[in-house]
């Protein structure tokens, strides 16, 4: 027999989590010249991850990534196995079993803590939960916001609080063509918001926004971008931080707002607030939320390394709902080392390491949960291709016998009752979606439930009488 990754002995490789990284990482080990089954394993019978479920609706562009992941599905020797859960329905030790090797690309999917006195109060959320509920993510679908409260406090001043802004404060209709999960759409219908405050714990110079998704929130067709000129202000770290050519990203972002600070509220129903140098001090309200306590920060450090600092200068926003959107964090799986400080899976050139920094043979790691939660889509391209690399180059050293892959898993997830869904099953649980979308003007109406997404597939199941 040869060794794996020749047509007598395939190098087969389970791929766990379908989102970006997955998919790039499946493109690079299908297109590496050798012959190489791939096993795309997803929690849930969809795949895409972040682009079906944390890329917001309105942002349509965004989801043309699915084309290229669309095109990766239909190579050879690709397989989706949806709806199976890893470390429940198999586990890492029977994917080892069975695959040459394991890569986890299974992203980022918790949230950082702030950490204060309140944060649980009904009324505070994760911009996680919002996202995802918007999103239809059949696991945040149920969710509540109370979006009867007029004044929302968005905490943190990244893309996705943007994301977060912009939904809160676009009126039903203009989000009514876009593939915004049903439910949301509804509750959003009848939304009372009216002031939306965006809080930076650090100054205008520093927040992580990029400048397209920052001019957008001043072109809102119903809602004012409001800054005090005052809160643009900039500390002599600051200045010179803006001076640096390669932080050009950040200028660009300091004259946006300083274009928001310059115009009128123009007789818009909705406005939103940036707040700049505020950290959250605690969360108050008698059995849910009703106040949220901020403490003035000032700067502190060198040019780019500057922190936040408490001044004890406290100011109070009531406030009726809040959304925590201060970055994401990784989730442990059973069996694989984790890196609870960083929320990653702790890693050297792809190679997952132990506690002692020794690669574990056989598995690997891209994307959001090998580097944390930074960059666009597409930066999870360069780093699927890295982690394959070092894959690749390990070869000589992986077991050199055969590997039954999908064949080896299947039995044991039909005996754990759990039916995965194949690429051909998400295709008609996708026609399912575009078609019940079209009278309604929408891309696709998505399912929210486990069980609607696989009724979708499960009648054709059936034999023909
Ligand atoms: P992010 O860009 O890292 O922003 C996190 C924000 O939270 C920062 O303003 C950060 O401030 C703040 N923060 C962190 N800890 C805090 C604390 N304890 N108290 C108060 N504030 C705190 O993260 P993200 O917005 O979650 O986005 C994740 C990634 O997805 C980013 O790369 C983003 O660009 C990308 N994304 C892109 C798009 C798009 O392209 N349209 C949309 C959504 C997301 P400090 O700077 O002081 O730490």
């Amino acid at each position: 027999m040869h060794a794996p990754g020749s047509e007598d002995n395939p190098l087969q490789v389970a791929v766990v989590g379908s989102g970006p990284s997955g998919f790039y990482a499946a493109e690079a080990l299908l297109k590496c010249g050798r012959t190489v089954d791939v096993d795309l394993i997803e929690r849930l019978p969809a795949p895409f991850g972040l682009v079906r479920y944390g890329v917001a609706p309105d942002h349509p562009k965004l989801k043309e990534a699915i084309l290229t992941y669309e095109i990766i599905a239909r190579l050879p020797r690709f397989a989706l196995l949806g709806n199976v859960t890893v470390g429940r329905d198999v586990t890492v030790d029977e994917l080892r079993a069975h695959y040459h090797a394991v890569v986890f690309t299974c992203g980022a999917e918790a949230d950082r803590r702030l950490g204060v006195p309140g944060e649980d109060l009904p009324g505070s959320h994760t911009a996680t939960e919002f996202v995802a509920w918007y999103n239809g993510h059949p696991e945040y679908r149920d969710r509540h916001f109370d979006l009867s409260a007029e004044v929302v406090a968005v905490v943190g001043q990244g893309n996705v609080a943007a994301d977060v802004c912009r939904i809160l404060a676009k009126s039903a209709d203009e989000l009514r063509g876009t593939d915004i999960a049903e439910h949301a759409l509804d509750a959003l219908a009848a939304s009372r918001v009216r002031e939306i405050h965006v809080i930076g714990r650090r100054g205008p110079a520093q927040a992580k926004f990029t400048n397209k998704e920052l001019k957008e929130l001043g072109e809102l067709a119903n809602c004012a971008a409001q800054v005090d000129p005052g809160a643009l202000e900039l500390n002599a770290e600051s200045r010179a931080e803006l001076e640096a050519k390669a932080n050009f990203v950040s200028a660009k972002n300091v004259e946006i707002l300083r274009d928001f600070a310059s115009r009128a509220r123009g007789g818009k129903p909705r406005r939103l607030v940036f707040h700049f140098l505020k950290s959250p001090a605690k969360l108050a309200g008698a059995g849910r939320l009703q106040e949220l306590v901020m403490v003035r920060n000032r700067l502190e450090g060198a040019p780019f390394e500057q922190v936040a600092r408490e001044t004890g200068q406290t100011e109070s926003l009531a406030c009726g709902l809040l959304f925590r959107s201060i970055g994401y964090s990784g989730v442990p799986v059973a069996g694989v080392p984790f890196d609870a400080k960083r929320g990653v899976i702790p890693t050297r050139d792809g190679r997952i390491v132990d506690a002692a920094g020794a690669p574990i043979p056989r598995l690997y790691a891209a994307g959001w949960i090998k580097r944390g939660p930074t960059g666009i889509i597409g930066t999870n391209r360069a780093d699927s291709v890295a982690s394959i690399k070092s894959l690749l180059a390990d070869l000589p050293a992986l077991p050199q016998d055969s590997r039954m892959g999908s064949k080896g898993v299947a039995p044991l997830l039909e005996a754990r009752g759990v039916r995965p869904v194949s690429y051909s099953d998400w295709s008609a649980i996708d026609a399912e979606e575009v078609a019940r979308g079209r009278p309604k003007g929408k891309p696709r109406e998505k399912f929210t439930r486990v069980e609607q997404m696989l009724a979708c597939f499960e009648r054709v199941d059936q034999p023909a009488l």
